[in-house]
Protein backbone atom coordinates (compact mmCIF):
# COMPACT_ATOMS: atom_id res chain seq x y z
CA UNK A 1 0.00 0.00 0.00
CA UNK A 2 1.25 3.63 -0.76
CA UNK A 3 1.79 5.86 2.02
CA UNK A 4 -1.83 7.60 2.56
CA UNK A 5 -2.86 10.79 3.26
CA UNK A 6 -4.89 12.14 6.08
CA UNK A 7 -6.83 14.69 6.33
CA UNK A 8 -6.52 15.40 10.23
CA UNK A 9 -4.40 14.73 13.20
CA UNK A 10 -7.42 14.11 15.21
CA UNK A 11 -7.51 10.62 13.41
CA UNK A 12 -4.40 9.81 14.79
CA UNK A 13 -4.17 10.33 18.61
CA UNK A 14 -3.59 7.67 21.40
CA UNK A 15 -6.37 5.64 22.65
CA UNK A 16 -6.00 7.82 26.35
CA UNK A 17 -6.27 11.59 24.22
CA UNK A 18 -9.37 9.64 22.15
CA UNK A 19 -11.06 8.85 25.91
CA UNK A 20 -10.16 12.39 27.42
CA UNK A 21 -11.86 14.07 24.59
CA UNK A 22 -14.95 11.73 24.57
CA UNK A 23 -15.55 11.89 28.52
CA UNK A 24 -15.49 15.31 28.43
CA UNK A 25 -17.71 15.94 25.56
CA UNK A 26 -20.14 13.08 26.42
CA UNK A 27 -20.42 14.92 29.75
CA UNK A 28 -21.15 17.92 28.41
CA UNK A 29 -23.42 16.26 25.54
CA UNK A 30 -25.26 14.91 28.42
CA UNK A 31 -26.26 18.17 30.70
CA UNK A 32 -27.05 19.96 27.29
CA UNK A 33 -29.35 17.42 26.58
CA UNK A 34 -30.57 17.52 30.35
CA UNK A 35 -31.24 21.14 29.85
CA UNK A 36 -32.00 21.95 26.89
CA UNK A 37 -33.97 18.65 25.49
CA UNK A 38 -37.59 18.09 27.63
CA UNK A 39 -37.64 14.25 25.76
CA UNK A 40 -34.07 13.61 27.55
CA UNK A 41 -34.38 15.12 30.55
CA UNK A 42 -37.19 13.19 31.39
CA UNK A 43 -35.55 9.65 30.26
CA UNK A 44 -31.99 10.58 31.98
CA UNK A 45 -34.86 11.01 35.25
CA UNK A 46 -36.58 7.79 34.63
CA UNK A 47 -33.41 5.90 34.33
CA UNK A 48 -33.02 7.31 37.87
CA UNK A 49 -29.85 9.25 36.78
CA UNK A 50 -28.96 12.56 36.74
CA UNK A 51 -26.89 15.11 34.06
CA UNK A 52 -23.86 14.62 36.66
CA UNK A 53 -23.82 10.57 37.24
CA UNK A 54 -21.43 10.42 33.72
CA UNK A 55 -17.94 10.46 35.45
CA UNK A 56 -16.28 7.51 33.78
CA UNK A 57 -16.88 6.27 30.09
CA UNK A 58 -18.42 3.07 31.33
CA UNK A 59 -21.36 5.33 32.99
CA UNK A 60 -22.51 5.41 29.20
CA UNK A 61 -23.74 2.20 29.45
CA UNK A 62 -26.21 3.05 31.91
CA UNK A 63 -28.11 5.39 30.05
CA UNK A 64 -31.30 4.40 28.28
CA UNK A 65 -31.44 3.93 24.31
CA UNK A 66 -32.68 6.17 21.34
CA UNK A 67 -34.40 4.47 18.51
CA UNK A 68 -35.95 5.76 15.74
CA UNK A 69 -39.11 5.78 16.96
CA UNK A 70 -38.32 8.13 19.55
CA UNK A 71 -37.79 10.50 16.17
CA UNK A 72 -41.06 9.66 15.10
CA UNK A 73 -42.82 10.13 19.13
CA UNK A 74 -41.02 13.71 18.49
CA UNK A 75 -41.46 14.92 15.27
CA UNK A 76 -41.06 17.14 13.70
CA UNK A 77 -38.49 18.95 15.93
CA UNK A 78 -38.98 17.57 19.75
CA UNK A 79 -35.26 16.17 19.45
CA UNK A 80 -33.92 18.95 18.64
CA UNK A 81 -31.01 21.21 21.35
CA UNK A 82 -31.54 24.25 19.81
CA UNK A 83 -34.22 27.28 19.11
CA UNK A 84 -35.18 26.78 14.87
CA UNK A 85 -32.85 30.21 14.33
CA UNK A 86 -30.18 28.35 14.73
CA UNK A 87 -30.67 25.46 11.91
CA UNK A 88 -29.21 26.50 9.01
CA UNK A 89 -30.22 23.25 7.27
CA UNK A 90 -32.67 20.34 7.30
CA UNK A 91 -32.98 16.98 5.99
CA UNK A 92 -35.12 13.82 6.48
CA UNK A 93 -35.36 10.13 5.84
CA UNK A 94 -37.82 8.56 3.76
CA UNK A 95 -40.18 6.76 6.35
CA UNK A 96 -41.50 3.57 5.02
CA UNK A 97 -44.99 4.26 6.82
CA UNK A 98 -45.97 7.78 8.14
CA UNK A 99 -43.65 10.76 8.54
CA UNK A 100 -40.04 10.67 7.88
CA UNK A 101 -37.19 11.15 10.57
CA UNK A 102 -36.33 14.97 10.34
CA UNK A 103 -33.00 16.44 11.63
CA UNK A 104 -31.59 19.57 11.57
CA UNK A 105 -27.96 21.29 11.73
CA UNK A 106 -26.33 24.41 13.21
CA UNK A 107 -23.36 26.25 11.92
CA UNK A 108 -21.29 24.97 13.65
CA UNK A 109 -22.70 21.15 13.18
CA UNK A 110 -22.15 22.40 8.88
CA UNK A 111 -18.88 22.51 9.27
CA UNK A 112 -17.87 19.21 11.45
CA UNK A 113 -20.14 17.64 9.18
CA UNK A 114 -17.77 18.70 6.20
CA UNK A 115 -14.85 18.04 8.10
CA UNK A 116 -15.56 14.64 8.84
CA UNK A 117 -17.07 14.30 5.47
CA UNK A 118 -13.29 15.56 4.09
CA UNK A 119 -12.11 12.69 6.10
CA UNK A 120 -13.41 9.72 4.92
CA UNK A 121 -12.80 11.15 0.94
CA UNK A 122 -9.09 11.38 1.85
CA UNK A 123 -9.04 7.76 3.36
CA UNK A 124 -10.50 6.92 0.16
CA UNK A 125 -8.06 8.32 -2.43
CA UNK A 126 -9.52 11.40 -3.43
CA UNK A 127 -7.67 14.59 -3.54
CA UNK A 128 -7.94 18.12 -5.15
CA UNK A 129 -7.08 16.66 -8.36
CA UNK A 130 -10.19 14.53 -9.01
CA UNK A 131 -13.24 15.28 -10.51
CA UNK A 132 -15.82 13.38 -8.50
CA UNK A 133 -19.79 12.41 -9.57
CA UNK A 134 -21.83 12.27 -7.43
CA UNK A 135 -24.95 9.96 -7.85
CA UNK A 136 -26.82 10.01 -4.87
CA UNK A 137 -30.57 11.89 -5.24
CA UNK A 138 -30.00 15.47 -4.15
CA UNK A 139 -32.60 16.50 -1.66
CA UNK A 140 -33.93 15.37 1.62
CA UNK A 141 -31.81 12.93 1.55
CA UNK A 142 -28.32 13.07 3.37
CA UNK A 143 -26.06 11.34 1.16
CA UNK A 144 -26.00 13.16 -1.70
CA UNK A 145 -25.27 16.92 0.54
CA UNK A 146 -23.26 15.15 2.48
CA UNK A 147 -20.50 13.83 0.04
CA UNK A 148 -20.68 17.48 -1.67
CA UNK A 149 -19.66 19.86 0.85
CA UNK A 150 -16.80 17.45 2.29
CA UNK A 151 -15.52 16.58 -1.59
CA UNK A 152 -15.18 20.51 -1.80
CA UNK A 153 -13.63 20.88 1.37
CA UNK A 154 -10.64 18.88 -0.11
CA UNK A 155 -10.97 20.53 -3.31
CA UNK A 156 -12.24 17.88 -5.58
CA UNK A 157 -13.99 19.38 -8.39
CA UNK A 158 -17.99 17.90 -7.69
CA UNK A 159 -19.83 17.57 -10.57
CA UNK A 160 -23.87 17.10 -8.55
CA UNK A 161 -25.34 14.71 -11.02
CA UNK A 162 -28.00 13.36 -8.76
CA UNK A 163 -29.45 9.79 -9.45
CA UNK A 164 -30.70 8.22 -12.24
CA UNK A 165 -30.61 9.53 -16.11
CA UNK A 166 -28.03 6.64 -16.28
CA UNK A 167 -27.13 7.06 -20.36
CA UNK A 168 -26.50 11.22 -19.24
CA UNK A 169 -24.05 10.02 -16.29
CA UNK A 170 -21.84 7.96 -18.83
CA UNK A 171 -21.93 10.66 -21.29
CA UNK A 172 -20.62 13.30 -18.30
CA UNK A 173 -18.16 11.13 -17.13
CA UNK A 174 -16.26 10.67 -20.21
CA UNK A 175 -16.73 14.30 -21.13
CA UNK A 176 -15.93 15.72 -17.77
CA UNK A 177 -13.14 13.24 -17.14
CA UNK A 178 -14.88 11.91 -13.96
CA UNK A 179 -12.35 10.57 -11.70
CA UNK A 180 -14.40 9.81 -8.57
CA UNK A 181 -17.95 7.55 -8.42
CA UNK A 182 -20.25 8.45 -5.56
CA UNK A 183 -22.77 6.57 -5.37
CA UNK A 184 -25.04 3.36 -3.87
CA UNK A 185 -22.87 -0.03 -4.87
CA UNK A 186 -26.10 -1.40 -6.64
CA UNK A 187 -26.50 1.79 -8.88
CA UNK A 188 -22.83 1.39 -9.49
CA UNK A 189 -23.28 -2.14 -11.18
CA UNK A 190 -26.06 -0.68 -12.85
CA UNK A 191 -24.26 2.34 -14.45
CA UNK A 192 -21.85 -0.21 -15.68
CA UNK A 193 -23.96 -2.27 -17.59
CA UNK A 194 -26.16 0.96 -19.01
CA UNK A 195 -22.41 2.06 -20.53
CA UNK A 196 -21.56 -1.22 -21.80
CA UNK A 197 -24.89 -1.19 -23.76
CA UNK A 198 -23.92 2.40 -24.83
CA UNK A 199 -20.83 0.94 -25.96
CA UNK A 200 -18.63 1.94 -23.80
CA UNK A 201 -16.34 -0.36 -21.54
CA UNK A 202 -16.22 1.40 -18.19
CA UNK A 203 -12.63 -0.04 -17.61
CA UNK A 204 -10.55 1.26 -20.56
CA UNK A 205 -13.08 4.15 -22.04
CA UNK A 206 -13.62 5.98 -18.51
CA UNK A 207 -11.08 7.62 -16.58
CA UNK A 208 -12.94 6.55 -12.66
CA UNK A 209 -9.82 5.99 -10.12
CA UNK A 210 -12.25 5.78 -7.03
CA UNK A 211 -15.49 4.74 -6.34
CA UNK A 212 -17.03 5.64 -2.63
CA UNK A 213 -19.78 3.73 -2.12
CA UNK A 214 -22.66 4.07 0.76
CA UNK A 215 -26.47 4.08 1.09
CA UNK A 216 -26.98 0.25 1.27
CA UNK A 217 -25.13 -2.42 2.43
CA UNK A 218 -23.00 -4.53 0.15
CA UNK A 219 -20.59 -7.89 0.23
CA UNK A 220 -16.76 -8.28 -0.29
CA UNK A 221 -18.20 -9.96 -3.90
CA UNK A 222 -19.91 -6.95 -4.77
CA UNK A 223 -16.94 -4.74 -4.14
CA UNK A 224 -14.74 -7.12 -6.53
CA UNK A 225 -17.23 -7.12 -8.90
CA UNK A 226 -17.67 -2.95 -8.93
CA UNK A 227 -13.27 -3.05 -8.99
CA UNK A 228 -13.43 -5.13 -12.35
CA UNK A 229 -16.06 -3.67 -14.30
CA UNK A 230 -15.56 0.06 -13.64
CA UNK A 231 -11.40 -0.42 -13.32
CA UNK A 232 -11.73 1.83 -10.00
CA UNK A 233 -11.04 0.68 -6.35
CA UNK A 234 -13.81 1.14 -3.90
CA UNK A 235 -14.55 1.77 -0.68
CA UNK A 236 -17.33 2.10 1.48
CA UNK A 237 -18.94 4.49 3.46
CA UNK A 238 -21.26 4.32 6.55
CA UNK A 239 -23.40 6.87 7.97
CA UNK A 240 -27.45 7.76 8.51
CA UNK A 241 -29.56 10.66 9.10
CA UNK A 242 -30.50 10.58 12.63
CA UNK A 243 -26.43 10.39 13.44
CA UNK A 244 -25.65 12.97 11.13
CA UNK A 245 -25.46 11.53 7.15
CA UNK A 246 -22.82 10.09 5.97
CA UNK A 247 -19.49 10.71 7.23
CA UNK A 248 -19.68 8.62 10.84
CA UNK A 249 -17.26 6.06 9.34
CA UNK A 250 -15.40 5.03 6.17
CA UNK A 251 -12.83 2.76 4.85
CA UNK A 252 -9.43 3.53 4.03
CA UNK A 253 -7.46 2.25 1.60
CA UNK A 254 -6.17 -0.79 3.95
CA UNK A 255 -9.65 -2.04 3.66
CA UNK A 256 -9.57 -3.37 7.02
CA UNK A 257 -13.15 -1.73 8.32
CA UNK A 258 -14.35 1.72 7.98
CA UNK A 259 -12.80 4.29 10.48
CA UNK A 260 -15.02 6.16 12.79
CA UNK A 261 -14.10 9.32 14.06
CA UNK A 262 -13.95 9.03 17.81
CA UNK A 263 -13.63 12.69 18.63
CA UNK A 264 -17.45 12.95 17.28
CA UNK A 265 -18.92 9.67 17.76
CA UNK A 266 -18.64 6.95 20.67
CA UNK A 267 -19.83 3.46 19.45
CA UNK A 268 -20.70 0.63 21.00
CA UNK A 269 -21.58 -3.17 20.45
CA UNK A 270 -24.50 -4.64 22.12
CA UNK A 271 -26.87 -7.85 22.09
CA UNK A 272 -29.56 -7.11 20.00
CA UNK A 273 -31.50 -9.07 22.00
CA UNK A 274 -30.36 -8.22 25.73
CA UNK A 275 -29.09 -4.70 25.35
CA UNK A 276 -25.73 -5.96 27.04
CA UNK A 277 -22.68 -4.27 25.93
CA UNK A 278 -20.20 -6.76 24.20
CA UNK A 279 -16.42 -6.56 23.73
CA UNK A 280 -14.06 -5.67 21.22
CA UNK A 281 -13.85 -7.83 18.27
CA UNK A 282 -17.80 -9.38 19.39
CA UNK A 283 -20.49 -9.45 16.68
CA UNK A 284 -23.74 -7.25 17.81
CA UNK A 285 -26.06 -4.61 17.29
CA UNK A 286 -24.26 -0.81 16.91
CA UNK A 287 -24.98 1.75 19.29
CA UNK A 288 -23.76 5.50 18.67
CA UNK A 289 -23.69 8.16 20.87
CA UNK A 290 -22.88 12.04 19.34
CA UNK A 291 -20.72 13.84 20.95
CA UNK A 292 -20.35 17.16 18.85
CA UNK A 293 -23.34 17.54 17.74
CA UNK A 294 -25.50 21.04 18.55
CA UNK A 295 -28.93 20.55 16.92
CA UNK A 296 -29.92 17.09 17.33
CA UNK A 297 -27.48 15.69 20.11
CA UNK A 298 -28.42 11.51 20.27
CA UNK A 299 -27.53 9.49 23.21
CA UNK A 300 -26.96 5.43 22.55
CA UNK A 301 -28.62 4.91 18.75
CA UNK A 302 -30.00 2.06 18.17
CA UNK A 303 -28.47 2.08 14.61
CA UNK A 304 -29.73 -1.81 14.10
CA UNK A 305 -27.24 -2.38 11.76
CA UNK A 306 -24.93 -5.61 12.74
CA UNK A 307 -21.34 -5.38 12.89
CA UNK A 308 -18.43 -4.98 15.62
CA UNK A 309 -15.66 -2.74 16.53
CA UNK A 310 -11.86 -3.22 16.19
CA UNK A 311 -9.28 -1.08 17.94
CA UNK A 312 -5.40 -1.89 16.87
CA UNK A 313 -4.17 0.43 14.77
CA UNK A 314 -4.73 0.47 10.99
CA UNK A 315 -1.83 -0.18 8.36
CA UNK A 316 -3.09 3.50 6.73
CA UNK A 317 -1.60 5.06 10.20
CA UNK A 318 -4.97 5.57 11.85
CA UNK A 319 -5.56 5.05 15.29
CA UNK A 320 -9.01 5.57 15.39
CA UNK A 321 -11.45 2.57 15.96
CA UNK A 322 -12.82 0.42 12.78
CA UNK A 323 -16.42 -1.02 12.66
CA UNK A 324 -16.87 -4.02 9.84
CA UNK A 325 -18.43 -4.17 7.03
CA UNK A 326 -22.46 -4.76 8.29
CA UNK A 327 -23.45 -7.89 8.03
CA UNK A 328 -26.80 -6.78 8.44
CA UNK A 329 -29.75 -5.12 10.00
CA UNK A 330 -31.05 -6.80 12.93
CA UNK A 331 -34.96 -5.71 11.23
CA UNK A 332 -34.08 -7.76 8.21
CA UNK A 333 -32.38 -10.87 9.74
CA UNK A 334 -34.60 -13.88 8.47
CA UNK A 335 -34.79 -16.78 11.24
CA UNK A 336 -35.04 -19.51 8.39
CA UNK A 337 -36.36 -23.03 10.29
CA UNK A 338 -34.85 -21.40 13.95
CA UNK A 339 -31.58 -20.13 12.00
CA UNK A 340 -30.45 -16.67 11.84
CA UNK A 341 -29.47 -15.35 8.27
CA UNK A 342 -28.62 -12.36 6.96
CA UNK A 343 -29.48 -11.53 3.22
CA UNK A 344 -25.81 -10.43 3.18
CA UNK A 345 -24.87 -14.43 3.83
CA UNK A 346 -26.80 -15.47 0.63
CA UNK A 347 -25.54 -12.56 -1.51
CA UNK A 348 -22.11 -14.00 -0.84
CA UNK A 349 -23.16 -17.18 -1.89
CA UNK A 350 -24.03 -16.09 -5.13
CA UNK A 351 -22.08 -13.57 -6.14
CA UNK A 352 -18.70 -15.83 -6.00
CA UNK A 353 -20.17 -18.06 -7.83
CA UNK A 354 -18.73 -18.35 -11.26
CA UNK A 355 -21.34 -17.83 -13.93
CA UNK A 356 -23.80 -15.48 -11.65
CA UNK A 357 -24.06 -11.70 -11.75
CA UNK A 358 -25.01 -9.44 -9.08
CA UNK A 359 -28.38 -9.60 -9.20
CA UNK A 360 -30.59 -11.89 -7.46
CA UNK A 361 -34.05 -11.91 -5.54
CA UNK A 362 -35.07 -13.76 -2.63
CA UNK A 363 -38.15 -14.99 -1.89
CA UNK A 364 -39.45 -16.71 1.60
CA UNK A 365 -42.73 -18.34 2.78
CA UNK A 366 -44.40 -20.89 4.58
CA UNK A 367 -44.76 -24.22 2.99
CA UNK A 368 -47.45 -26.13 5.87
CA UNK A 369 -45.29 -25.19 8.77
CA UNK A 370 -41.84 -25.16 7.48
CA UNK A 371 -39.91 -22.19 6.43
CA UNK A 372 -38.98 -22.26 2.40
CA UNK A 373 -36.92 -20.74 0.06
CA UNK A 374 -36.83 -20.03 -3.24
CA UNK A 375 -33.66 -17.86 -5.09
CA UNK A 376 -33.50 -16.18 -8.23
CA UNK A 377 -30.13 -15.75 -9.73
CA UNK A 378 -29.63 -13.41 -12.71
CA UNK A 379 -27.02 -15.36 -15.44
CA UNK A 380 -24.16 -13.35 -17.19
CA UNK A 381 -24.49 -15.58 -19.76
CA UNK A 382 -27.81 -16.42 -21.76
CA UNK A 383 -25.95 -19.27 -23.19
CA UNK A 384 -25.78 -21.04 -20.24
CA UNK A 385 -29.48 -21.90 -20.15
CA UNK A 386 -29.42 -23.54 -23.79
CA UNK A 387 -27.16 -26.06 -21.67
CA UNK A 388 -29.20 -28.65 -19.16
CA UNK A 389 -26.05 -29.87 -18.08
CA UNK A 390 -24.23 -26.60 -17.14
CA UNK A 391 -27.47 -25.32 -16.12
CA UNK A 392 -28.15 -28.31 -13.75
CA UNK A 393 -24.34 -28.15 -12.38
CA UNK A 394 -24.27 -24.51 -11.49
CA UNK A 395 -27.88 -25.05 -9.86
CA UNK A 396 -26.40 -27.61 -7.80
CA UNK A 397 -23.26 -26.14 -6.88
CA UNK A 398 -25.17 -23.04 -5.60
CA UNK A 399 -28.06 -24.99 -3.77
CA UNK A 400 -25.36 -27.44 -1.87
CA UNK A 401 -23.73 -24.19 -1.16
CA UNK A 402 -26.78 -22.31 0.13
CA UNK A 403 -28.00 -25.44 2.18
CA UNK A 404 -24.44 -24.97 4.13
CA UNK A 405 -24.86 -21.13 5.02
CA UNK A 406 -28.70 -21.53 5.82
CA UNK A 407 -29.28 -25.28 6.52
CA UNK A 408 -32.69 -25.87 4.46
CA UNK A 409 -32.97 -26.17 1.30
CA UNK A 410 -33.02 -23.54 -1.25
CA UNK A 411 -35.43 -23.85 -4.68
CA UNK A 412 -32.74 -21.83 -6.76
CA UNK A 413 -33.92 -20.51 -10.40
CA UNK A 414 -31.48 -19.25 -12.45
CA UNK A 415 -32.90 -16.31 -15.08
CA UNK A 416 -31.67 -14.80 -17.86
CA UNK A 417 -29.15 -11.68 -17.78
CA UNK A 418 -31.31 -8.72 -17.06
CA UNK A 419 -34.40 -9.73 -16.56
CA UNK A 420 -34.70 -8.90 -12.67
CA UNK A 421 -35.36 -5.91 -11.29
CA UNK A 422 -32.77 -3.05 -10.77
CA UNK A 423 -32.24 -0.69 -8.09
CA UNK A 424 -31.07 2.73 -8.08
CA UNK A 425 -31.20 3.56 -4.44
CA UNK A 426 -31.71 1.29 -1.71
CA UNK A 427 -32.44 -2.89 -3.12
CA UNK A 428 -34.76 -4.25 -2.48
CA UNK A 429 -34.26 -8.01 -2.65
CA UNK A 430 -36.00 -10.20 0.04
CA UNK A 431 -39.24 -10.88 -0.14
CA UNK A 432 -40.81 -12.29 2.97
CA UNK A 433 -44.43 -13.47 2.69
CA UNK A 434 -44.93 -15.58 5.68
CA UNK A 435 -46.16 -12.55 7.21
CA UNK A 436 -48.99 -12.45 5.01
CA UNK A 437 -52.20 -14.57 5.85
ZN1 LIG B 1 -7.01 2.49 8.03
Amino acid sequence: MNQQRIWSTSETLSRDEYHAIQLKRLKDTVDRVCRDVPYYSEMIKNAGMQPGDIKDLDDLSAIPFTVKEDFRVNYPFGLFAVPKQQIVRFHASSGTTGKPTVVGYTKNDMATWTELIARLVTMAGVTDEDVAQIAFGYGLFTGAFGLHQGLEHVGASVIPMSSGNTQKQIMIMQDFGTTALISTPSYALHMAEVAMEMGVDPANDLNLKWGLFGGEGSTEAMRQEINRVWGLFATENYGMSELMGPGVSGECQALKGMHISEDHFIPEIIDPATGQVLNEGEVGELVITTITKEALPILRYRTKDITSLHYETCDCGRTTVRMAKIQGRSDDMLILGGVNVFPSQIEEVLVSSDGIGPHYQIKVFKQGYLDRIEVDVELVDAEVLDSFQLLDSLTQSIRNRLRAVLGIDAKVTLVEPRSLARFEGKAKRVIDMREEK
